[in-house]
């Protein structure tokens, strides 16, 4: 038996599959990193334990733990290296400490970059060799497939298209710079967009309670709705995402550009065929029939498929 587990800003999610890799049982649950690595550790390691327990696997039975968390960390040492959205982690040994507490091998990856994997395995017979995963949650994780292998870049470097330029002398980014990607699709910085934005007396507004409260699924509602605040103000979303897509179709030429959260929240008519649209009037015809945009096809439980992927090679 495996165990996976996906460590996020605002969630934990838990998940234990057999051998072959089905699924036996999955857990998720809100949590908030408490600014002590070690306490927020232990709770991990806790809630491991009460699914393991759950799913009446023993001690001895448990082979691998697979561990994702957002960067930077270093995958070969199992350590994660002070994550912006992981207060008080410095320096991690996650590795070691889950090792421990839980009684197995594990390995550590950073879960954009697994959840391309387990979007590639998701589509495994459907000729997919190269695929790009973009996830816009509170940042734009990602993560490139070629040949069924993930490509890192040099150092680990590459694949970080979360901040591939999308407006000259842009927005300021988390990460520094400016214009990036992540600046006007991440989750956390269209909300605050939506918040300066959003009239009072727009449908977004009634759904959230006020302007001052309108998250991005907020939009997405009142869009499908029809109302014309929030279909502008997706269509500028799309705007921005479609220009990242752009380069990374004209730049590597995948066979698909798998899309979660948001786009997949907001789905085929809000999101995925404008996306396309705009695609085709940025890039070769060639290249705009030949790539593939999509929802991610694992949905919620693309973050535990991910980890069981990574437990796999815990041993
Ligand atoms: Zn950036």
């Amino acid at each position: 038996m495996r165990v996976g587990i996906d460590v996020g800003a605002s969630k934990l999610a838990f998940g234990v599959a057999d051998a072959s890799g089905v699924l036996r049982m999955r857990h998720r649950r809100a949590w908030i990193p408490s600014g002590d690595a070690q306490r927020d550790c232990d709770a991990i390691a806790a809630g491991a334990h009460e699914l393991l327990a759950r799913a009446g696997v023993p001690r001895g039975e448990l082979r691998g733990i697979g561990v994702c968390a957002p960067g930077p960390l270093d995958a070969a040492a199992g350590v994660v290296l002070g994550p912006p959205n992981l207060p008080g982690w410095g320096r991690v040994p996650l590795c070691a400490l889950l090792a421990q507490a839980l009684g197995a091998p594990a390995a550590l990856e950073n879960d954009a970059n697994a959840q391309a994997l387990a979007e590639w395995r998701a589509r495994a017979g459907q000729g997919v060799e190269r695929l790009v995963y973009l996830t816009m949650s509170t940042g734009v994780g990602a993560g490139i497939v070629l040949g069924g292998r993930l490509e890192r870049g040099a150092d680990g470097l590459g694949g970080e298209l979360g901040h591939v330029s999308v407006q000259w002398n842009g927005e300021r980014c988390a990460c520094g710079m400016r214009g990036c990607l992540e600046a006007y699709a991440g989750g956390a910085a269209w909300q605050r967009h939506l918040r300066r934005v959003t009239p009072a007396s727009s449908r977004a507004a009634a759904l959230a309670g006020s302007a001052g409260a309108v998250r991005p699924e907020h939009v997405v509602a009142a869009a499908r709705e029809g109302d014309a605040f929030a279909r502008a103000e997706l269509e500028r979303w799309n705007g921005y995402v479609a220009r990242a897509l752009a380069a990374i179709a004209v730049s590597l030429a995948p066979d698909v550009i798998a899309l979660g959260t948001i786009a997949g929240a907001a789905g085929e008519e809000l999101c995925l065929a404008p996306l396309r649209r705009r695609l085709r009037e940025q890039v070769w015809p060639r290249i705009a029939e030949r790539v593939r945009i999509e929802a991610s096809a694992l949905g919620d439980e693309l973050p535990v498929r991910a980890a069981l992927i990574v437990a796999e090679r815990a041993g």
